[in-house]
């Protein structure tokens, strides 16, 4: 399985605009976060989830060189904003790419980009979507996705367990409780990314002291705090975490 980090920012990315903090000012490009986004390559299929505003840019830069299915967390425009930029592939795939989220997500994926599903004749009919609302593990490829519900805000949002060729890995950017058949379902994958904000505690995401708590009860071979804000800087932050977890970062890329 391969994943690479697309972005790994909280939702205003960092540099905060406005800001010259250390971290926004810093020199160390891994403190240059751009809005959460993962790439995920195994048995010959291609997964993004989430497709933040900075999405384009994060496609030219790594390279993302095919896209079989957009899986969603959840609708909030951090996550969802560069969606329109699929459209490249369905050009260059010469087909309809599948988009996978709760009804809810799906119900506002609509709303924001209501022109997809216009017929050809409107000259406005890309991205070409196929959307599908999911309740329960489905596959694509022969890749297996697992949809699990965690809190956030009043919305529904969802992380995911993806199981391919024996291998496994927990994505969860955004949370802010983790129910306990969710961490069961993560328990012992390969490899966990866990949304871990900052330190001071924040209404709908973990600090990055509960997300070491979740992380150590989840038991993964290796574990990446994710979703990070301009308060924590990169390299100090990643000596205080212990053994067995690291702190990722823009274009980070596993292999395994
Ligand atoms: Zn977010
Ligand atoms: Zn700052
Ligand atoms: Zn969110």
């Amino acid at each position: 399985m391969k994943v690479m980090f697309l972005g790994t920012g909280t939702s205003v990315g960092v540099p905060v605009i406005g800001c010259d903090c250390r971290v926004c000012t810093s020199a160390d490009v891994r403190n240059r976060r751009r809005r959460t986004s993962l790439y995920v390559e195994a048995a010959g299929t291609h997964l993004v989830i989430d497709t933040p505003p900075d999405f384009r840019e994060q496609v030219l830069q790594f390279k993302v060189p095919r896209v079989d299915a957009v899986l969603f967390t959840h609708a909030h425009a951090d996550h969802v904003l560069g969606f329109d930029d699929i459209r490249r592939f369905n050009t260059i795939q010469k087909g309809v790419i599948p988009a996978f989220g709760s009804p809810a997500t799906v119900a506002d994926l609509k709303r924001i980009f209501d022109y997809i599903g216009l017929d050809e004749t409107s000259g406005m009919f890309r991205p070409r979507i196929d959307f599908r609302e999911v309740a329960g593990p489905f596959e694509v490829g022969s890749i297996r996705i697992e949809p699990l519900p965690v809190v956030h805000d009043p919305k529904p949002t969802l992380g995911y367990r993806i199981d391919a060729q024996g291998r496994s890995l927990g994505f969860v950017p955004d949370c802010h409780v983790m129910p306990d058949e969710t961490l069961a379902r993560l328990k012992g994958v390969d490899v966990m990314i866990l949304d871990a904000l900052r330190h001071r505690p924040h209404k709908t995401h973990l600090t990055v002291e509960e997300s070491l708590g979740l992380l150590k009860r989840i038991g993964a071979r290796r574990s990446y705090l994710i979703h990070l804000c301009h308060e924590l800087e990169h390299e100090e932050t990643e000596k205080a975490v212990p053994e067995g977890v690291d702190v990722s970062y823009d274009g980070l890329t596993l292999d395994w």
